[in-house]
């Protein structure tokens, strides 16, 4: 057990990193950032920020040599310097967690092979035949960039023939996956952290509605029918189990209309989807994520009241500094920023929740609050 008073590693000084942090110091821990960026949101509320490449072998390992145990808020952290870490220190998740999850090739076999219900799909290798992939799930499809793929940034659908030609000219031979379109009903979330000792928690599933492929809110709970929340719930528990987890992990599903439950991503840190649990859990998932890779007892991850939350994206800022005092004004919203310096269109500023005895009222009142922001 890592107690109190110890250094959390953090590789990776995004929004993700800062709430960790700020759940860890809470608790009483220190905590040292890695990240290449200087001023980054997580390292301005921990004790140490290191700025270097995530390559660079000597700072990494001196990072490491200072904490107690090293965690990741990043996907795109290399796997081969996440094994000189683990040379030195406890790693939670696992490097392999993460190798798995963060190239979609790799992930969607990894599905396969684990018998979890996913969109049928066709690998195309470097230098591969994308139109022949496109041509072998059929249109509608979906291509996507094996590598560094999130918030929909390296995908296309491909709606119709004259879509193929451009998907084959947009990839130029990077390796990538073709997914068939799915046409979902909606789409749902699920945040699973599970101990060392094999204990696992699930926080209540969230209902997910994206703008532009970027998440804009998640309704809890999710006005889905029952059965479709526990075939989630029983899903990210058996991710979690089959893949080896010990730290915190969201799973992004499709709802198909006909109420099946497809697993669309795995990402092996805190979740964008999970970020209500802050005000409306028992527990919120960052503290889950120490508790989890410290090898404390895993906390209560009951809901205490109905909440949607909002992501507050740079457009916010194009007509000058958003109306923060209608939205502190309003008794049931809580708000979060990042600090992050500039407000760029689609970068994640900061989010907010509002809560309240229906989930109804509580997405009506922050579709307001949004509007007015
Ligand atoms: P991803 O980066 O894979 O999570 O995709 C971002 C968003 O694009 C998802 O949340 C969906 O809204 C949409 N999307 C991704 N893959 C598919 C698919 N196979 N069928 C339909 N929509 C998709």
């Amino acid at each position: 057990m890592i107690l109190p008073g110890k250094t959390i590693g953090v590789l990776g000084g995004g929004q993700l990193g800062r709430m960790l942090a700020q759940a860890a110091t809470r608790l009483g821990y220190r905590v040292h950032v890695y990240e290449p960026q200087a001023n980054s949101p997580a390292g301005a509320v921990s004790h140490e920020e290191v700025n270097a490449p995530y390559e660079d072998l000597a700072a990494l390992t001196a990072f490491a040599r200072k904490c107690d145990v090293v965690t990741y808020e990043f996907e795109n952290v290399p796997a081969a310097p996440l094994q000189a870490v683990e040379a030195l220190t406890q790693l939670h998740p696992h490097w392999r967690v993460l190798e798995t999850a963060q190239n979609r090739s790799r992930e969607k076999r990894w599905l396969r092979d684990h018998g979890f219900p996913h969109a049928p799909f066709a690998e195309v290798p470097a230098g591969g035949d994308l139109a022949a992939a496109i041509a072998a799930v059929k249109i509608p499809c979906v291509v996507k960039t094996a590598d560094f793929g999130y918030d929909g940034k390296g995908q296309l659908k491909v709606m119709a023939a004259a879509d193929a030609e451009a998907a084959v000219a947009k990839f130029r031979g990077q390796p990538a996956v073709v997914e068939q379109f799915v046409s979902f009903a909606c789409e749902v979330s699920a945040v699973v952290a599970r101990s060392a000792k094999g204990d696992v928690r699930v926080f209540p599933i969230s209902e997910n509605l994206h703008t532009n492929h970027i998440l804009d809110f998640s309704i809890v709970p999710a006005r889905v029918p029952p059965d479709v929340l526990a075939q989630a719930d029983k899903l990210a528990r058996s991710v979690a189990e089959k893949i080896g987890l010990v730290g915190v992990m969201g799973v992004e599903f499709f709802v198909t209309k006909s109420g099946e439950v497809l697993i669309n991503e795995l990402a092996p840190r805190t979740h964008n989807s999970g970020h209500y649990t802050i005000d409306a859990c028992v527990t919120s998932q960052f503290e889950q994520q120490v508790r989890a890779i410290c090898g404390l007892p895993l906390g209560d991850t009951s809901l205490l009241s109905p909440v949607v939350m909002v992501n507050i994206l740079g457009d916010a800022w194009s007509a000058g500094e958003p109306h923060w005092e209608t939205l502190l004004a309003a008794p049931s919203a809580h708000l979060h920023l990042y600090g992050k310096g500039e407000a760029r269109a689609g970068r994640k500023m900061g989010h907010f929740t509002v809560t309240a005895p229906t989930v109804e009222s509580a997405l009506a009142t922050a579709r307001e609050l949004k509007a007015k922001l």
